[in-house]
């Protein structure tokens, strides 16, 4: 176990920018990184945008997804000849979607503090003014790939009752949610668009309604907020129908399928399957 006494005294800062209004750069942002001696960047010219605008005049490290491993031994030797550093990415928190991860855990192996700077982000908003269930929530990043890989990660989440995020870039947005709605079926969705700037926009939908009519000029950034999976209340036969249709039509093997169903029904696993040996 290791706390704040085997860490060193001075952190490293992870500090979250604004994601469209510069008037959501906090106070504290500013303060900290004023305090500091160098600031890594994803990209030296987003970041020094931001920067200027806060008359913040501080060297700039470029650490981005390409560099960011060969850049850390630099960034811990500068921590450990006593400078202090923090590290932005383009918008919103650090790591969301976003550059930092093996620097963070670097830093940790070799017991130097890291420390959070809050500040905005795409997904919180996106959660809470989509009005729907913010009691629990997955947050699924980019779903890169093509569309096999695609379709294959939205499966692991078809049974999945809590509410979804996605980021999508605009060009993208049509394609991904016809992929959604061919998975997960109907459901409510909201795209929020554009959060904290001027054309922030939550349009309120479903999967089906938006895949039947795709706006065709949605632009700029985008987040995806799809309902989550609801929990079935079903007959007997029902269920065993399903743990048959999922053996003969999707290739489940029958202890696939029965913890596949026991799960969505939220019913004993044993139970199904001794009601499934009686039917055969
Ligand atoms: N680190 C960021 C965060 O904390 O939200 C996310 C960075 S990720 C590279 C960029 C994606 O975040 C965009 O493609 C979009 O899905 C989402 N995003 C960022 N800013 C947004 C905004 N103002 N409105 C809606 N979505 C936004």
């Amino acid at each position: 176990m290791k706390r704040n006494k085997s860490f060193s005294t001075v952190p490293f800062y992870f500090v979250a920018t604004p994601i469209g209004n510069l008037s959501e750069f906090t106070n504290r942002a500013i303060e900290i990184l004023n305090s500091v001696d160098f600031i890594c960047v994803e990209d030296t010219r987003t970041s020094g945008l931001l920067l200027n605008h806060f008359k913040i005049n501080k060297p700039l490290i470029s650490v981005h997804k390409f560099n960011e491993k060969s850049k850390i031994d630099f960034v811990i030797e500068k921590l450990k000849g006593g400078e202090k550093g923090a590290f932005l990415s383009d918008a919103g928190y650090p790591l969301i979607s976003d550059p930092g991860s093996p620097l963070v855990n670097a830093l940790l192996e070799h017991d130097i503090k890291v420390s959070v700077i809050n500040g905005p982000s795409a997904l919180l908003p996106a959660l809470i003014g989509s009005g729907l269930d913010t009691s629990a929530f997955t947050f699924l990043g980019f779903l890169s790939g093509n569309n096999k890989e695609v379709t294959a990660r939205l499966e692991k989440y078809k049974y999945n009752e809590e509410t979804l995020i996605i980021y999508e870039a605009p060009h993208r947005i049509n394609k991904t949610i016809t992929l959604i709605y061919s998975v997960f079926a109907e459901r409510k969705l909201v795209i929020a668009r554009e959060l904290t700037k001027l054309h922030e926009e939550y349009i309120y939908t479903s999967l089906k309604e938006y895949s039947d009519n795709p706006l065709l000029d949605l632009k700029g950034e985008i987040v995806i907020i799809i309902e989550g999976s609801k929990k079935e209340t079903s007959s007997a036969d029902e269920v065993l129908d399903k743990v048959n249709k999922l053996i003969k039509e999707k290739g489940y093997s029958a202890k696939e399928a029965i913890s596949v169903v026991a799960l969505i029904y939220d019913i004993s696993k044993n139970e199904l399957y001794n009601a499934y040996l009686k039917q055969q």
